[in-house]
């Protein structure tokens, strides 16, 4: 065989690469030879998940032989009523990067235009091009979405935009009155989704989901993840809300299984456990304060943050978080977002994230030395 592999792939696979996330923290023990880490590096919840969401996945797991509820009847019903919608409006995805995927499949081709934000998540940019659709980066503004070049970059073509509200890893948000101007600017035909996977975090007055504007623009999908306040990255589970004949839409071109059902059950019993995200959201405004403080005290500057992560400028950063890891922290250089001179840092628990500012301070005392 003559050509490589990558040859004969799609142009626009050949042309993205594979996602990077936080270093797991059983890779770093076989690389580094440590034993205990602190990971900041991927935004997860440092609770476990509480006893009745691991009792509601042992329950589950009894059945494994069983296929799951392809249609997932019981947690739509109990977010149809949380969220004043019926199930038609609710999509199960395999965690919300699912979604996300199921959006670019159903309306993107290499005809069509997609919209994201310099700086926006990473995974709207591998959605779009595996589509074979062209993938068109509206400039930021102040680290965070410019809504107005947002609209000004549509084209006749363009079929999607998507917008993470609050943004990883920049942290920033967008008001909500922004949001409508910016709906109200928006083709019709265009899809918008708000990524809203940091939602319960947000304690910003002017901030509000993009929930409630499905019924007035029935172009508007949402995200949401369990993935974070939830604390159930492992498990793989998000949802979407938009109108009925979106979810349609998504429905034809997701797997028939695409959410297992010990996913399905720890999601169910997750959901109404409000103390549990109280607390997990009480222990990141406590986190962040503490992180900033630290920042701001070793002279480093920050993007302001209203999610459970921080990014920080710093100089060296892909040399300054390995000096890290060689002292058990793990953070997220954020160079593959064009963000070369920061990192970011998960919030994590009071105790993690002294560890992360002791580290910090020691790493940056030895490279002015
Ligand atoms: C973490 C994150 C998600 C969630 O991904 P899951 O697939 O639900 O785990 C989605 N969007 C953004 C912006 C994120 O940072």
């Amino acid at each position: 065989m003559s050509k490589s592999f990558i040859d004969l792939a799609l142009p626009s696979v050949a042309g993205i690469q594979p996602y990077v996330g936080g270093k797991p923290i059983d890779e770093a023990r076989r690389e580094l030879g440590i034993e205990d880490f602190v990971k900041l590096a991927s935004n997860e919840n440092p609770n476990g998940p509480s006893p009745a969401v691991l009792d509601a996945i042992a329950s589950a797991a009894l059945e494994s032989n069983r296929y799951p509820d392809g249609n997932g009847y019981y947690l739509k019903n109990i977010l149809a009523e949380r969220h004043g919608v019926t199930p038609e409006h609710l999509t199960l995805g395999n965690g919300s990067n699912d979604l996300l995927e199921l959006i670019a499949s159903g309306f993107l081709d290499q005809k069509r235009s997609a919209i994201y934000s310099q700086y926006g998540f990473l995974v709207y940019e591998l959605a779009i091009k595996r589509t074979q659709a062209r993938a068109i980066v509206a400039p930021a503004k102040n680290y965070g979405h410019d809504l107005k070049a947002m609209a000004d970059a549509v084209e006749d073509n363009t079929r999607v935009i998507f917008i993470a509200n609050p943004n990883n890893p920049t942290g920033t948000y967008l008001p909500y009155e922004e949001i409508e101007e910016f709906l109200a600017a928006v083709p019709p035909s265009v899809i918008v989704v708000f990524d809203e996977a940091y939602v319960e975090y947000v304690k910003a007055e002017d901030y509000r989901s993009a929930e409630s504007l499905i019924d007035t623009y029935k172009n508007v999908v949402v995200t949401r993840t369990f993935s974070k306040a939830y604390g159930l990255s492992g498990i793989r589970i998000g949802y979407s809300i938009s109108h009925p004949e979106i979810a349609d839409i998504l429905n034809r071109v997701r797997q028939p299984f695409n959410v297992s059902s010990i996913a399905l059950a720890a999601a169910e019993v997750a959901v109404a456990e409000q103390a549990y995200i109280d607390a997990s959201v009480n222990l990141n405004t406590n986190g962040v304060a503490q992180i900033e403080d630290g920042l701001q005290a070793l002279g480093l500057k920050i993007i302001p943050s209203v999610a459970n992560f921080i990014t920080f400028e710093i100089d060296s950063a892909i040399e300054v978080s390995q000096e890290l890891m060689r002292r058990g922290v793990i953070v997220r250089p954020v160079a593959s977002y064009g963000l070369d001179n920061f990192l970011r840092v998960s919030i994590g628990l009071e105790c993690e994230n002294r560890a992360f500012l002791t580290a910090l301070s020691d790493v940056v005392a030895e490279s002015s030395r």
